[in-house]
């Protein structure tokens, strides 16, 4: 029997991951404790949150929006402090009373918020993985220097984790890794020939086969930048160098990646494409919890298929690779001007193939220099995403 309750902080509760976490801490009211929420701008949906899950702490982006929230909120007869702002996250991510902080804020927004839970050394269940692309280095020492604990939401890295022993601490070769291999579904244009991607539409980007997801990782992964961003991402986690980590598609989107060992044995981890998994699975870790999620029906499943990628209709995962193995700040730069090259495309002011144009264009423009602190890092991720929207903006229509 729990006594007590792990209290929770949920940055970015309003997207994809954020409901999907609220639903399986829903399942388990016995285990964990809502202390905070963030959202954006969906005042709505956290409304709704916040009146089921009773946080002591709301957090959303603008000041108007949190009077009216608690306006509604003291209506409704609950005292959820309502606050906005970046100041406000960090705050909310780093309260002495949190023992774990899901990182849910997509993109370039999550990272100081994120950095906060981990020099606060709680257990920081890692969804946002933009922020481990822009600072791995820093992040990864800051882990370390204050004894955070850092679990892997992605459920490439979290299958890899599952994959890995028990006792792994970034040590591939004492441990008998020979590599990782990180499985990709190819996304909705896996199959399409590189003519038919010139006239790709957001709606048609965003129609993942199979996972539903916000709209910015969508995009990732119909240009399979987002595998580019997991090759990356599972460099810091598991200390495993550029040639150590392979990408492997396949469309079935049931294995969720591997570990090969050099004696030959393979170890996945396996099921039904679900978010809910990999967040109950780091929520619980080392133990297991249910999480509302369909067991396998291999049978259903009949086949598991495999291709490799094709990198000259993704042209993003090869850039990701490139910036990575440039490293210092090639790939803060390699995140800043693909956020501004999808939120373009996102507003029908680029096209799909310039995405990766755009991408490899930034990284060309700027030298590659090291990144040895925060500020060095920020300043890099700023100067490429006016350097990237710089070219958005003289792109031929
Ligand atoms: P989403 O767009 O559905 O949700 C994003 C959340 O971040 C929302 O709560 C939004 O309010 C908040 N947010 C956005 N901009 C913000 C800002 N400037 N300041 C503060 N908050 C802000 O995204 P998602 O699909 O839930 O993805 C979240 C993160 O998890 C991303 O980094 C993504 O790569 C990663 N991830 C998602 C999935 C998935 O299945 N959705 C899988 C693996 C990894
Ligand atoms: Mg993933």
């Amino acid at each position: 029997m729990k006594t007590t309750r792990q209290k929770l902080t949920i940055l970015g509760a309003t997207g994809s991951i954020g409901v999907s976490t609220l639903d399986v801490v829903g399942r388990h009211p016995d285990r964990y404790e809502v202390v905070a929420l963030t959202g954006n701008s969906r005042i709505d949906a956290l409304q709704e949150q916040c009146l089921r899950h009773r946080p002591r702490y709301a957090v959303v982006g603008r000041e108007a929006d949190a009077t009216d929230l608690a306006r509604r909120l003291r209506a409704a007869g609950l005292a959820t402090e309502v606050l906005a702002g970046p100041q406000a996250l960090e705050f909310v991510a780093a309260l002495p009373e949190v023992d774990a902080v899901m990182a849910a804020i997509v993109g370039a927004a999550g990272l100081q918020p994120t950095l906060a839970a981990v020099r606060a050394g709680k257990r920081v269940l890692l969804a946002n993985k933009e922020a481990l692309v822009m600072a791995g280095e820093l992040f990864m020492a800051e882990v370390r220097a204050h004894g955070a604990v850092l679990l892997p939401i992605d459920s490439e890295h979290n299958a890899v984790f599952q994959s890995l022993p028990a006792d792994y601490a970034g040590d591939p070769a004492r441990a008998g890794v020979s590599h990782l291999l990180l499985t990709a579904s190819g996304g909705p244009f896996r199959a399409a020939p590189l003519e038919r991607l010139r006239a790709v539409t957001p709606d048609e980007a965003c129609a993942h086969p199979n996972w539903s997801m916000g709209r910015k990782i969508s995009v990732d992964s119909a240009t399979m930048m987002n595998k580019g961003l997991e090759v990356i991402e599972a460099h810091w986690l598991f200390d495993v160098a550029p040639d150590q980590i392979q990408v492997v598609i396949h469309p079935q989107s049931v294995i969720h990646s591997l570990v090969q060992y050099v004696d030959g044995s393979v170890l996945a981890e396996l099921g039904n494409p679900d978010m809910r998994t990999p967040i109950a699975h780091a929520l619980a870790w080392p133990e297991r919890i249910a999480a509302g999620v369909a067991p396998l029906d291999l049978a259903a499943v009949a086949q598991l298929n495999f291709e490799q990628p094709d990198l000259e209709r993704f042209p993003c995962l090869a850039l990701a690779y490139r910036a990575l193995r440039a490293g210092g700040n090639a790939p803060t730069v390699l995140n800043a001007a693909n956020e501004i090259a999808v939120a373009a495309f996102l507003e029908g002011g680029l096209p799909f193939l310039a995405i990766a144009d755009v991408i490899a264009a930034t990284l060309d423009a700027l030298p590659v220099a090291a990144v040895p602190d925060l500020r060095a890092i920020l300043a890099a991720d700023a100067r490429a995403r006016a350097v990237a929207q710089d070219l958005v903006a003289r792109w031929p229509a």
